[in-house]
């Protein structure tokens, strides 16, 4: 079973890039993002709450740049059958967190690591990315998530794509996804304790 070929009627999709970075993002390369080789409705890292959660810098590469790959028989990327890896939208670039927690921190180096390089990355999309490191870089740091909320998030946000922690390590597809519209408990408990209330 691949999720990734699985089409969804567009009511039913509940990952739709929040305003705020759609807003940031011109129209035709939305669309140039949206043509990836493997699939026509990729799943990404995004789900609502991030919109208000993340900062732009954080939103961009879990709605634009990131898609969840599930490893098939015959497929030339790593990982054992049926195991979930974080993919580059552009090159396949392929990497597979260990655990949900680590979410987080693969979603980093692959912001750090991979996306300035990225043969594929298209030059328009670079640019915004950037713009949007700088405005990061120049923006007060008050108030910013800490770390540790950081990376809980990305785990719980995980969660309500139906991801979970296989027994034989890595990440599978082994749980429903969230479609219902409002968050897991889990996920509405872990933003309470971290201030953000009227999520739902
Ligand atoms: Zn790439």
């Amino acid at each position: 079973m691949s999720r990734m070929n699985k089409k969804r009627p567009e009511s039913d999709n509940p990952i739709q890039p929040p305003d705020l970075v759609q807003s940031a993002i011109p129209s035709s390369d939305v669309q140039d993002q949206q043509k990836t080789p493997e699939s026509n409705n990729p799943i990404c890292l995004f789900i609502p709450s991030d919109a208000t959660v993340l900062d732009p810098v954080h939103n961009f590469p879990r709605c634009h740049c990131i898609k969840l790959v599930e490893k098939r028989e015959n497929d030339h990327i790593p990982g054992r059958v049926g195991q979930v890896g974080l993919c580059c939208f552009y090159c396949d670039e392929t990497c597979l967190p260990s655990k949900r927690d680590t979410i987080y921190e693969n979603v980093l180096s692959f912001q750090q690591n991979h996306l300035e390089i990225c043969p594929a990355f298209p030059e328009k999309m670079k640019a915004k990315y950037k713009r949007l490191v700088q405005q990061e870089y120049l923006s007060s740091k008050d108030n910013r998530p800490s770390q540790a909320f950081l990376r809980a998030y990305y785990a719980e946000a995980a969660g309500e794509l139906g991801l979970v922690d296989s027994p034989y390590g890595g990440l599978v597809f082994g749980a429903p996804q969230n479609t219902s519209g409002v968050l897991s408990k889990r996920l509405l408990s872990l933003l309470k304790s971290a201030g953000y209330n009227g999520l739902r």
